[in-house]
């Protein structure tokens, strides 16, 4: 029996006669206790995700047709309706709302006091009964709010429709990159197997970036109510990840179709889908703290020229781009170099070369923190 079902949600109007909508794919059994939950284009000029959905579709459908889904599997294959909207210049320009600057991804609800207001006095001895507990009144939170526009109803929907996941995989890219994934550090190793199956070369870890992005608004809640309540049995119930498929431009149907059965395999070994995945392959690289990340920031304006690339291991000190002013003097004065403060791995860089003083130019992931606890730790 074909377990599809298609659902549609539209977004209150923000302006006359445009309504917005998502289409929300849902695969299995939906009052099954056992959830996962994918998205993609949550910044909606981050095409790859979308080519990743698109084969994604295909493996859950065939799935479905040999009755292989397991519990109940939700897609959301577009995300962001307001986002891919924004047209200007001749380039989308999805990550920041043109109403009010707010970058899509950020400033989720933090519902944490006021689940453990809602949930002090019943918690017990049972992970599980706690789990459902929590997830009880996060939905009824969820359910009182009012949101007060287009785009905070659009971060209400999604945040409805994975709250109770067990697996939420939030599909990105970065400018030009390698495979990463940023996950909460509670979550390591536990999800080891999704960085390694993705053949992600860098896992970033923090247990709160100081944004509250969308995975985090999922998964945070769990670490920071089992600290609240260490008496209780609380797990880290939902392992939620931004996957950052890599570079803007890493578009191709081989990619995507790899990547999405990826995810499949993944999803397999989670209990989702009915099969056997092959053997999970070796992680590239070992995960490392968010706060050893280095945003390395354009000391002047000018055209920046990289000396190095994603993927390439760079020392503390190592030049990593040089920023040329023509309209200095001297040959020496007519070039900034910009140096790594850590020692580690390049992996990602700006695609366009013009440089401002504060300007991110690459990010490198090292592995001793250089942030302090509480600071920003994503770009913006
Ligand atoms: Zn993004």
């Amino acid at each position: 029996m074909i377990t599809k079902t298609i659902k549609q949600y539209t977004l209150p109007n923000a302006s006359l006669g445009n309504a917005r909508s998502l289409k929300i794919i849902h695969y299995g059994d939906q009052s099954a206790d056992r959830k996962a939950y994918v998205q993609a284009g949550l910044h909606a000029d981050e095409a790859p995700g979308f080519v990743v959905m698109h084969h994604l579709i295909d493996l859950l459908d065939q799935a479905d047709a040999e009755n292989k889904i397991e519990g109940h599997v939700v897609l959301v294959p577009v995300a962001n309706p307001i986002g891919v909207s924004q047209w200007r210049d001749e380039a989308l320009q999805g990550r920041f709302d043109f109403f009010n600057n707010t970058n899509f991804n950020r400033q989720y609800p933090d519902m944490t006091d006021q689940i453990a207001e809602q949930v002090k006095d019943r918690l017990g001895s049972s992970a599980k009964e706690n789990v459902a507990l929590i997830r009880k009144a996060t939905g009824e939170i969820l359910g009182s709010i009012s949101p007060p526009d287009e785009a905070a109803a659009l971060k209400h929907q999604l945040l409805l429709l994975s709250f109770d996941a067990d697996v939420v995989l939030d599909l990105h890219c970065d400018y030009q990159a390698l495979m990463h994934v940023y996950l909460g550090t509670p979550l390591w190793p536990d999800a080891k197997d999704l960085c390694a199956q993705l053949g992600a070369e860098v896992t970033l870890l923090a247990a709160d970036s100081g944004v509250t992005p969308y995975d985090e608004a999922c998964s945070r809640i769990w670490w920071q109510l089992a600290k609240k309540f260490p008496d209780h049995p609380i797990p880290s119930a939902c392992l939620a990840a931004t996957v950052e498929l890599r570079g803007m431009a890493d578009v191709s149907h081989a990619q995507a179709q790899q990547d999405a059965q990826n995810i499949l395999w993944f999803l397999q070994r989670r209990g989702f889908v009915k099969g056997a995945a092959p053997e999970v392959p070796p992680l590239k690289n070992e995960a490392t703290p968010l706060r050893a990340v280095e945003h390395l920031k354009a000391t002047a304006p000018g055209v920046v020229v990289f000396l190095k690339a994603p993927g390439d291991r760079v020392d503390k000190g190592e030049v990593i781009a040089e920023i040329v002013n023509p309209l200095a003097d001297g040959p020496q004065d007519r070039i900034t170099p910009v140096k790594s403060a850590v020692s580690g791995i390049v992996f990602s860089i700006n695609t366009d070369r013009y440089a401002r003083p504060g300007r991110i130019l690459a990010k490198i992931a090292g592995k001793d923190p250089i942030k302090e606890k509480g600071e920003d730790l994503l770009s913006p």
